[in-house]
């Protein structure tokens, strides 16, 4: 038991968390997974968020983006069933084919480069209505969060928001010091019942409970676009093969600063890029 709410993810506590793949299994074992990204210019977002879900052991995915977005998928992204929006370069919701409804979904993951646009706005909030289960909810979905706080309250308990400090404080408020930082993002996450990814140097996750968990991983070679959308595929992975929400927060940050610092090792951390930190992710440490 810690005298403080304060934990600090070790290797060999990562991978007690780590489970076998089952010998038995087929793709239906591991969950089939939803992902909603892109808006037209970054639909980029969500190729590496979708690359990054595959990697990370999720049994099928569908990737629903812009219909802009579906030639650039399916191509930089074959192993995706994608579900073209009907909207040419935003996500609206309805799509041009039928799929299962969202709540037949294993998890769901929105937010990498989807925008803030009002008709998406709309679509965010129908998902937060009907997923029904904690979903990852990253990126422009937060700046919307913060834009409409009345989505917060529609946010399904034990969600997994993974905000880097810019969009940490515009969900909350600024902050003085670090101290401050970290007793907002506490009380945040506990009045909120959510768990509260605030991604950096040794990303501090914060859960319902009030407990912190900072992460050992990562380097500075992460500071680059696009490695943030790659955690939004890794943790929507593990939620899909059912992974308890905050197992899933404190292993899928560990083995993604773990895949960062594997890819620094590579190139340096100067080289780093985004895609590289995805094809590092090594699930054995
Ligand atoms: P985003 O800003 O959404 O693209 O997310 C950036 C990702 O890179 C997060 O997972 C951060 O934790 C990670 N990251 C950025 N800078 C650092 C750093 N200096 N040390 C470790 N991880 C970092
Ligand atoms: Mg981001």
């Amino acid at each position: 038991q810690s005298p403080t709410p304060y934990y600090y993810t070790t290797r060999d506590e990562a991978r007690l968390l780590l489970r076998r793949r089952e010998r038995f299994s087929n793709k239906g074992t591991f969950g089939h997974a939803l992902l909603l990204v892109g808006s037209y210019g970054k639909v980029g977002a969500g190729v590496l968020a979708a690359r990054a879900c595959l990697r990370s052991g999720v049994g099928l995915l569908t990737v629903q983006v812009p219909r802009c977005g579906y030639g650039i998928l399916q191509t930089a992204v074959p192993e995706v069933i994608c579900r073209p929006d009907v909207h040419e370069r935003l996500l609206t919701g309805p799509s041009e084919v039928e799929g299962p409804a969202l709540a037949d979904y294993a998890a769901v993951g929105i937010g990498p480069g989807i925008g803030k646009a009002p008709e998406t706005a709309r679509f965010l909030r129908e998902v937060l209505t009907n997923c029904r289960k904690p979903a990852v909810v990253d990126a422009d979905a937060l700046n919307l969060l913060a834009a409409q706080r009345d989505l917060m309250g529609l946010l399904p308990e034990n969600s997994i928001l993974t905000p880097h400090p810019k969009e940490f404080e515009r969900l909350t408020q600024r902050w003085q010091n670090d101290y401050d930082k970290l007793e907002i993002l506490r009380d945040f996450a506990q009045r909120k019942q959510v768990i509260v990814v605030l991604k950096g140097a040794h990303t501090a996750i914060a859960l319902p409970n009030g407990d912190v968990h900072f992460n050992s991983t990562g380097n500075p070679g992460m500071s680059t676009g696009g490695t943030g959308d790659v955690l939004t595929g890794v943790l929507t992975a593990l939620l899909a093969q059912g992974y308890d929400p905050v197992e899933a927060a404190v292993l899928g940050v560990f083995a993604h600063g773990h895949a960062g610092d594997l890819a620094a090792e590579q190139r340096g951390e100067t080289g780093l890029i985004a895609s590289d930190v995805t094809d590092s992710l090594r699930w054995s440490w």
